[in-house]
């Protein structure tokens, strides 16, 4: 049937253009078009049912169809839909917003919660924010040269220019000109890629451990400022960190006064089986970013989190300049902030971290039942979010060629039977809406199951 060019599938090719997409590709696939939502299931134009089981993009915890955050959207749009915090403005949700998130974000000490809460409407954003926070810091305290940033090979951490330098995946950069200088990077804690021969995890944490405590002394110390780390790396591949990692790590970077910035993006907010990935990993970070799951994405909304030694030093900073100048126009967003304190709400009142402790043992156990599988290297996870890493050779652990497109294969075919994930580089990922049960849960493991058989076929 020839193309109706007036068609929304149509137009989208002519019109759209799609990020982190194989442009090309799309000129001759189109767009899988979406039409609306229900629990855990999206539908799409035609009407087919699908889960979700990425969650949207790790950030639609609440499902497709919540109308509690409908109706607190709406109802703010109708009271003051507006108002800027720059200059001293302020509005209630705003306030309700940072209070809690201040007083339940953990800090950089034991029982030490954060401090304030500047709000943005990205990860990038915040990240970005942490960023300059961490330059300003330094300047404050007289170490303006303590200025470079340690982040990790394939960390995510966003695509703005800061954003993506700090990510630690190579076609986040290649042709942007980017990393910027002063953001380097280290080893990724995976165990079962970048664990050697004969070595103990024990041993491969010390060993990652002293790398970071070598390059910052290679570099100087005077002017290494912060390392950044997602809790759980997520993009990356859900990289869930060894034992003992983030303690080593942060013996290192106190002996060096270099600040933790725990990106919590998608870990915050009971991904992980705890509100906060900090609180599962024992990270006691001098600032937090967090933004997805605070508004269970009904609304785009981040916050950077601050210590009280961070903001003062902001003090000190705006009392020379006269001012602290950052901030974004839609900073602070009064219906964000409804958005936000309503899911928020919600998670406390149905208990999402409990419900999510009890949910994900079916998925994990599920998962790792498919082990044994001919095309499985490894199922790695924690809480709601999950790979399954494919593998040509179980014996050598070496991965099919990226040409062959074998991830992406599994998740058309695990598509076609009704479940939407995201096949990345050498791995399957799972982050479904945390409001997931278990009847839900297997059905994506069945079609997992039968998708890999399907993509066995296909490779014989
Ligand atoms: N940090 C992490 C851990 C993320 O996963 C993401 C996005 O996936 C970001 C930051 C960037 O967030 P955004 O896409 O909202 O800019």
């Amino acid at each position: 049937m020839p193309l109706d060019l007036n068609s929304p599938f149509a137009r989208d090719i002519a019109h759209h253009i799609h990020p982190q997409t194989n442009l090309r590709l799309h000129e001759s696939e189109g767009p899988l078009l979406i039409d609306r939502g229900e629990g855990v299931y999206v539908i799409d134009a035609d009407g087919k049912r699908l889960i979700e089981g990425m969650g949207g993009m790790w950030c639609t915890s609440l499902g497709f169809s919540e109308t509690r955050l409908a109706d607190a959207a709406a109802r703010q749009m109708r009271h003051l839909p507006y108002m800027q915090v720059f200059a001293h403005r302020s509005t209630g949700p705003v306030i309700d917003l940072a209070s809690q998130l201040t007083t339940m974000a953990p800090g950089p000490s034991a029982g030490e919660c954060m401090d304030k809460a500047l709000f943005a409407c990205s990860g990038s954003e915040a990240n970005d924010t942490a960023m300059k926070l961490v330059w300003y810091y330094h300047h404050a305290i007289g170490k303006p040269e303590k200025r470079k940033i340690i982040s990790r090979r394939r960390g995510y951490h966003g695509t703005t220019i800061a954003s993506a330098s700090l990510t630690g995946l190579p076609n986040m950069h290649q042709d942007f000109n980017l990393p910027l200088t002063g953001v380097l990077h280290v080893t990724c804690p995976h165990f079962y890629r970048e664990g050697k021969p004969g070595e103990t995890e024990a041993e491969f944490v010390e060993r990652l451990a002293q790398e970071l405590e070598s390059l910052i002394l290679a570099e100087g110390p005077e002017t290494i400022g912060a390392f950044i780390a997602e809790p759980v790396m997520g993009t990356g591949g859900v990289v869930v960190p060894p034992e003992g990692y983030f303690a080593r790590i942060q013996q290192v970077l106190r002996r060096h006064e270099v600040l933790m910035i725990a990106d919590e993006v998608i870990c915050g907010f009971g991904r992980t089986g705890e509100m906060w990935g900090c609180e599962r990993f024992g990270i006691q970070p001098d600032m937090l970013t967090c933004a997805k799951q605070l508004s269970s994405a009904y609304f785009p909304i981040s916050a950077t989190l601050v210590s009280r030694a961070i903001y003062e030093a902001m003090l000190v900073e705006s009392d020379k300049l006269g001012n602290f100048s950052h901030g974004f126009t839609y900073g602070g967003h009064p219906v964000g902030a409804a958005v936000a304190l309503e899911t928020l709400a919600i998670y406390r009142e149905r208990d999402i971290v409990g419900h999510v402790r009890q949910v994900s043992p079916r998925l994990l156990d599920g998962l790792r039942a498919l082990e044994s599988h001919p095309l499985v290297g490894e199922v790695r996870g924690v809480g709601l979010m999950a790979a399954v890493e494919l593998v040509q050779d179980k014996g050598t652990r070496a991965s099919f060629p990226s040409a062959r497109k074998v991830p992406g294969y599994l998740a058309a075919a695990v598509q076609r039977r009704g479940v939407l994930l995201r096949g990345r580089d050498d791995a399957l990922l799972f982050s479904p809406p945390l409001i997931i049960n278990e009847a839900e849960i297997d059905i994506i493991l069945n079609a997992v199951a039968e998708g890999l058989d399907e993509t066995l076929a296909w490779l014989r």
